[in-house]
């Protein structure tokens, strides 16, 4: 027996079983009607065309899926593979490149390719809820990669910098060990500042290095304590608990995955691949979490991901 021997890989009706008890874990819901009671199950049977885990509402008398409202809906791939992706990419700690879920799961390549992207919205995360909540304390840090098409080029006689890059804001709150990306267009204290005011709490305790563009925008938190990394100061000889280092390993794991694995970000869908990073950070192994537990997180959000015309309070809760 392995993880990958579980029955909802291989068999088509038990990964139905297995994403609605994860989707509809208070009962199935109607995604037409929001009825949640009077819901019958009808039986497969592939010679009148009835699809496995169809449903049938006894108020509007519509028939539906799990699939539907998410990013299952809009493919026409078993299940089986979606789980197996979902589970690949939440167990690999630096991700899994779309040329290997093509190989791994015997699909083309622009269906991997497609399959990771709907994953990685599956991933992003819905909450909105700044950091730093309670006076929790939140190291923030700037990265630098690829290629930026927008940025200017360097001036007559300089070097490429990394004003030429595309450029990211990381949060990491200490005390839950959350991580939260967001993609900056310039490398300005405008744009820090207000990725910063956007998801910083006032009672949060900020945790920056030396540079100016937190100087300003550090004045409206309980704390902002710096360390002096030009000077070579890495924890601040007064307090120990004065660093970044916390958020300076969570670059190195998503540069690692960037470098190692994706090789290529455009910017376009930089906020993908960091919403990944960020998701499975967020959900790391040494705060508890084990590979199935994650998978199954990212296989709750899976829901409402996708743009309908249903009302949200008609989508299944999750
Ligand atoms: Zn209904």
């Amino acid at each position: 027996m392995s993880v990958l021997s579980k029955p909802y890989f291989h068999d088509e009706a038990a990964a139905f079983e297995f994403v609605e008890s994860i989707l509809w874990a208070r009962g199935p819901v109607c995604p037409h009607c929001g009825c949640m009671g009077r819901i019958s199950a009808i039986k497969p049977n592939p010679e009148k065309r009835v699809r496995i885990g169809l449903k049938k509402c006894g108020d509007c008398k519509k028939q539906f899926t799990v699939r539907i409202g998410t990013i299952f809906e809009e493919s026409k791939l078993p299940l089986t593979k979606w789980l197996q992706a979902i589970f690949l990419m939440c167990s690999s700690k630096k991700g899994v490149s779309a040329h290997q879920l093509h190989r791994t799961l015997e699909v083309t390549y622009k269906t991997a390719w497609f399959l990771a992207h709907r994953i990685r919205e599956a991933m992003r995360s819905g909450d909105l809820n700044p950091f730093g909540m309670g006076g929790a304390t939140v190291e923030v840090d700037e990265t630098f990669i690829g290629n930026d098409p927008d940025a200017d080029p360097p001036k007559p006689g300089k070097p490429r910098g990394v004003r030429q890059m595309m450029k990211v804001v990381s949060l990491v709150e200490r005390e839950t060990g959350r991580a939260r990306s967001v993609v900056i267009d310039h490398y300005s204290a405008g744009d820090v500042a207000y990725v910063v005011n956007q998801n910083l709490h006032r009672e949060a305790h900020l945790l920056t290095d030396e540079s100016k563009f937190y100087t300003r925008v550090g004045r409206h938190f309980a704390s902002h304590n710096t360390v002096n990394h030009s000077a070579g100061e890495y924890v601040n000889r007064q307090d120990a608990t004065i660093h970044t280092n916390t958020i300076e390993g969570y670059f190195s794991i998503f540069k690692r995955g960037m470098k190692g694995v994706y090789q290529h970000a455009s910017k376009k869908h930089l906020h993908r691949y960091l919403a990944e990073f960020d998701f499975r950070y967020s959900m790391r192994a040494a705060l508890g979490v084990n590979d199935q537990q994650r998978a199954n997180e990212a296989l709750r959000g899976v829901v409402g991901k996708r743009l309908t015309y249903r009302r949200i309070d008609q989508r299944p809760q999750a």
